[in-house]
């Protein structure tokens, strides 16, 4: 896990200061160079319906019920969270292939993925996908960037300040003296990288309530994944680690 030091970087998302214009959805993809997908219209301006190997940032649209308008629209912005207790990398089984950065970003490096999917099972917020290549993608925080004093992509292009990017204890303090009676990932899985204030209850906007690692995933992390390092090997580990937390194979759906 990552301390908790002045250098861990974070992301605050302001809800309610979103437009739900996705302009930090194109952002990402200028950066990381990733290609269009073709969606279908499944009812909803949400577009693409969910992350995917080459969408590493959504705006989810929430419609609720309002007094006043026939809808009431809630953007809300879907990435990884750079969780501190990161569940993707206590399980992964080879070294290096999930990491974090010295600003406490959670980041990946797939000459090192095995495609295993171990990750997959082990993300409270189902955030791993997989690219062409079957190597696991996902958002990296813009690790090359921050590392050289740059804002990440989409928060410098976010125009409302919807998006905001800084020392995470300062975006924290900031957040509350402005009145934002909770702060998601606060604290949850020793304090997340992508933070959320809120007025309102959370679970309005669709967040999932007590995120928590599965409970395999911290045995399988506990007792066996240190097998991989004694030589079993990090794909018969993986093999095994995945056949006794998750069970046989299912085809997987890729969004
Ligand atoms: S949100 Fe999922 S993929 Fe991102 S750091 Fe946490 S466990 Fe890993
Ligand atoms: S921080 Fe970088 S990689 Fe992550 S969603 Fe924003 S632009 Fe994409
Ligand atoms: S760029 Fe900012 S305002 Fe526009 S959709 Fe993204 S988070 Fe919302």
């Amino acid at each position: 896990m990552a301390n908790e030091n002045n250098s861990r970087k974070a992301i605050l998302v302001t809800p309610e200061l979103c437009i739900g214009c996705r302009a930090c959805q194109v952002a990402c993809k200028s950066w990381n160079q990733l290609p269009a997908i073709t969606t279908k219209n499944n009812g909803s301006y949400q577009n693409p319906p969910d992350l995917a190997g080459t969408a590493f940032n959504i705006i989810r649209f929430n419609e609720v019920p309002s007094k006043d308008n026939p809808v009431r629209w809630l953007f809300v912005s879907r990435r990884c969270m750079h969780c501190d207790d990161a569940g993707c990398m206590n399980i992964c089984p080879t070294p290096g292939a999930i990491f974090r950065t010295p600003e406490g970003a959670v980041a990946t490096n797939s000459d090192k993925c095995i495609g295993c999917k171990l990750c997959v099972q082990a993300c409270p917020f189902d955030v791993p996908r997989y690219d062409e290549q079957g190597k696991m993608s996902k958002c990296h925080l813009c690790f090359d960037r921050i590392a050289n004093d740059m804002q990440p992509s989409c928060i410098k292009t976010c125009p409302t300040g919807a998006l905001k990017f800084g020392d995470r204890a300062e975006l924290v303090t900031a957040a509350k003296s402005e009145g934002y009676s909770t702060l998601y990932g606060e604290k949850d899985l020793g304090g997340l990288g992508s933070v959320y204030a809120f007025k309102e209850e959370p679970n309005l906007y669709g967040m999932l309530e007590n995120p928590r690692i599965p409970s395999s995933v911290v045995f399988w992390h506990t007792y066996l994944k240190p097998l991989s390092y004694i030589g079993l090997g990090g794909v018969v580990a993986a093999a095994a680690i995945h056949y006794l937390a998750v069970g046989p194979h299912k085809d997987d759906k890729e969004v």
